[in-house]
């Protein structure tokens, strides 16, 4: 799987108690086995794998899903919370298996379906689906009580030879009671009466025995009827114990039917046929973020501290930290484009830019965050470290700066100084979330030496930029 790899799914997982970082196709084809069978067509692995997707795409930031209720921090977990509401998926786990047919049969239904998802009107539907309809699928509000535009009836007796079209359940009228909590007494007290269209005309003497029966029609004498049930004696009576219910089909009914999905394969119909057969009026179309674009819709102002003749920090080998700023800030701005964000610079060039200007810009722009980017310094060269600031009160502010120093310190070697409260001018007037990230000390030799690489000025914007994704719950791999 090559394609959309990028768009990670921070996966909370029962077994290791934690959240996994995992490409969506990789999640699709994990999740896919425990919510069919493998030996189902190839068009309906497919028309599943689109839904699967389009469940997990529904829980993504870039479609604002909230994520997992129960495990924060993870867009879906593996409980079975996050997707038990969609139907009864199958309890057993269908691993260990991942080189037999199977399992090529599951990669090649996830692969030729990579990136697609169902929509209507760009939103991720939720993509019901239920084993067998048992003839027409269900209105959405006769099960959920809400009214949704693609979860209409629709006719189905693509599944009427599936296993699962009649299903058979035998229950004693003492499990009945228990269920529904009832007593069952009026009916178990009809001990040796007639029943109608069954058992009828008994003749019975004064001692109870019984002389003539009619069942099922056909008239017995007593003692006939007696031998050929097996029973002790003629004085018998009968009850009732058990009741067989027959239901059609196998599951709420909602959206797509799978073993008419199977059936519709078999008459050559498409994965994409068959989604637009149980799901009314929607689209396939490619997850957002797959090209690539996981911040779409965030909006950054960054903020290359200095420029020009304010009085900026110099490195003992003449390195001057508004250059580095500036530097810093456009690879930053490239990366963060390319993952789909919009960027403002508050300068483009080395000229000098009042703390007023910067922060109106922030406040006319509204951006999700503000990010002051500088280098540190200090009289003794001998002190080195990354500090980040936000503005006290800031939770979001806070959280971002320490996904950033969190990044910072794993790929670019930072050591951690702390991420704390500051009342600087630009944190303080800038009405938005803001930050001001001291990223090295370019008084210290051994900083400002890495600094003067241009590589390694890459890898710290590399590790912003990465720290910021983080933020957003899209893990990007890690700098090695
Ligand atoms: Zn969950
Ligand atoms: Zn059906
Ligand atoms: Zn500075």
């Amino acid at each position: 799987m090559k394609a959309y790899d990028d768009i990670c799914v921070r996966v909370y997982r029962e077994s290791e108690k934690e959240c996994a970082v995992l490409s969506l196709e990789t999640l699709v084809a994990e999740i896919l086995p425990s919510s069919i069978p493998a030996e189902f067509e190839g068009e309906a692995l497919r028309a599943q794998a689109v839904v699967m997707r389009t469940n997990i795409a529904r829980q993504l930031p870039v479609y604002n899903g909230r994520g997992c209720d129960v495990h924060p921090g993870a867009d879906i977990c593996d409980t079975g919370h996050c997707l038990r509401w969609m139907s009864r998926i199958r309890q057993e786990k269908v691993e260990g298996d991942k080189k037999g047919q199977n399992w090529e049969r599951i990669i090649r239904a996830v692969d030729s379906t990579r990136g697609e998802i169902i929509v209507v009107k760009d939103r991720p539907v939720i993509a019901y689906f239920h084993e067998c309809c048992g003839g027409a699928t269900e209105n959405s509000e006769n099960i959920t009580g809400n009214r949704m535009v693609y979860l209409r009836k629709v006719l189905c007796d693509y599944c009427k030879d599936s296993a699962a079209w009649e299903n058979e359940r035998d229950l004693s009228l003492e499990e009945i009671e228990e269920r529904l909590d009832i007593r069952a007494d009026g009916f178990v007290a009809t001990k040796g009466s007639p029943i109608e269209g069954f058992i009828e005309d008994i003749d019975r003497d004064s001692e109870g025995r019984i002389r003539s029966i009619r069942i099922g029609g056909k008239y017995f004498k007593g003692t006939d009827a007696k031998d050929l049930l097996g029973l002790t004696s003629t004085r018998f009576g009968w009850r009732p114990v058990t009741l067989r219910f027959i239901s059609g089909g196998k599951g709420h009914g909602l959206g797509m039917c799978q073993y008419g999905a199977a059936a519709m394969a078999r008459e050559g119909s498409s994965y994409r046929d068959i989604i637009n057969y149980y799901f009314t009026g929607v689209d396939i179309t490619a997850v957002k973020g797959g090209s690539g674009t996981p911040l779409a819709g965030k909006v950054f102002v960054l903020d290359p501290g200095h420029g020009g003749d304010d009085g900026d920090n110099t490195g003992p080998g003449g390195l001057k930290e508004k250059d580095v700023n500036l530097d810093i800030a456009l690879r930053l701005e490239k990366m963060l484009e390319e993952a789909g964000a919009k960027v403002f610079l508050t300068r483009r060039k080395d000229t000098g830019v009042l703390l007023s200007d910067r922060t109106d810009m922030a406040n006319k722009t509204r951006p999700h965050f503000f990010i002051s980017i500088h280098q540190n310094g200090f009289f003794n060269p001998v002190v080195s470290g990354t500090e980040i600031y936000y503005y006290n009160g800031d939770a979001e502010g806070e959280r971002m700066g320490r996904c950033i120093m969190e990044r910072l310190v794993e790929e670019a070697g930072a050591l951690d100084k702390g991420v704390k409260t500051a009342n600087f001018f630009v944190l303080r007037e800038a009405k938005v979330s803001s930050l001001q990230l001291e990223l090295f000390y370019i008084t210290n030799p051994r900083e400002e030496k890495r600094l003067e690489d241009s590589g390694f000025r890459e890898r710290v914007a590399r590790a912003v930029s990465n720290g910021i994704m983080s933020y957003y719950r899209y893990s990007a791999p890690k700098q090695r």
